[in-house]
């Protein structure tokens, strides 16, 4: 599936749900919270057909993604699900790591997710400071996420990716810790800029800090970076090496990387059944109805190419965008 700006579509991000253990500040916060009816979210057997399309279309890479995708049961019985599906090459899992190391039935949710085929898991780590990440998350679950980057580790994923959201006067004095930490535990840091995805208070010039400035404040631990504009991620990071050590460390900068959107693979499947061909756009197409109208696998095809036709050229956050969804109804 092409667009009319070249976007060659190839990446469905799953969202399985809204909810979330965590409260935290650019996303969701403490504020009271509606969430969707359990018949408004989609089944997994409606979600695993929806891929199962999309992939006949060219779908090969999928992300499970939420609210916490770990909340809901289930979760690695339907990622095994989706690793069957012909044409998907891979399945990865966004999530907050703080039920990675839950056992259930014997068997971690990070063994049973990897034994369903699951290869990367990307974890939101904002602080190793436990007043931090509680402020920050509205949880004191630090120590349950580490346990969890471990069970991670233990379970042998292929990949394991450190997510750090930036913000003004704290992110600064993480840098160095988080640099450490990721090195020890050979997992690749990103730093993400702050979107307007939440409420929109969240996002301000006491917040925000820019990938560029972040990069300057990383140089001032580690040296000078070196970009690497070959190594890719299946999205939209910008890669750097520490030349003593090897390590790399990713930059996603959406609000001031002006060629973030350029090479855009990605479609976004809400929980409660939209198509969402951007995520920093208020367009969505409601997959839901027509999936449960009993349509057949040619019109929901036809759907798919509908909505990828209309795929914006860019998001709009830099045009005082104010979002209509929370992120965690997308799905980050
Ligand atoms: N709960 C999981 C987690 O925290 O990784 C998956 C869903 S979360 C919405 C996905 C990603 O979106 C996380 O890396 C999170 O840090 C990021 N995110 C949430 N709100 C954001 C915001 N306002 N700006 C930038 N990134 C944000
Ligand atoms: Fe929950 Fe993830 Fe949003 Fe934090 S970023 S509130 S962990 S969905």
């Amino acid at each position: 599936m092409e667009d009319l700006f070249g976007h060659r579509i190839s990446y469905l991000r799953v969202s399985v749900t809204d909810r979330c253990n965590e409260r935290c500040r650019y996303c969701m916060p403490e504020e009271e919270q509606a969430w969707f009816a359990k018949e408004e979210t989609l089944s997994y057997d409606e979600m695993v057909r929806v891929v199962r399309i999309g992939a006949t279309l060219g779908i090969k890479r999928i992300r499970v993604t939420g609210g916490e995708p770990l909340t809901r049961p289930g979760i690695a019985g339907f990622c095994a699900e989706l690793t069957q599906i012909p044409g998907i090459e891979s399945v990865g899992i966004s999530t907050n790591g703080t039920l990675l190391a839950k056992v259930e039935n014997g068997r971690t949710l990070a063994e049973q997710l990897a034994a369903a085929g699951v290869r990367t898991a990307n974890v939101s780590l904002d602080s190793l400071d436990r007043d931090v990440y509680q402020r920050t998350t509205s949880r004191d679950l630090l120590p349950r996420v580490l346990s969890g980057i471990d069970a991670a580790i233990d379970a042998g994923f292929d990949s394991i990716r450190l997510n750090c959201v930036l913000m003004k006067n704290q992110t600064e004095r993480e840098l160095p810790a988080l640099i450490d930490y990721a090195a020890k535990k050979n997992a690749l840091l990103r730093f993400i800029e702050l979107m307007p995805v939440s409420t929109q208070e969240v996002l301000s010039d006491d917040n925000f800090l820019a990938i560029a400035t972040a990069r300057q404040l990383v140089e001032q631990t580690t040296g000078p970076l070196i970009e690497e504009p070959d190594f890719k991620t299946n999205g939209p990071a910008v890669y750097h090496r520490i030349p003593a050590t090897g390590q790399r460390i990713g930059f996603i900068g959406a609000m001031t990387n002006l060629h973030f959107c350029e090479n855009c693979n990605k479609l976004r499947l809400t929980s409660d059944g939209k198509l969402r061909p951007c995520l920093g756009s208020y367009l969505e197409f409601d997959l839901r109805s027509v999936l449960r109208g009993g349509c057949s696998d040619a019109e929901l095809a036809a759907f798919f190419q509908n909505v990828v036709a209309r795929k914006p050229k860019e998001h709009d956050f830099r045009h005082n965008y104010q979002p209509n969804r929370r992120m965690i109804a997308i799905g980050g």
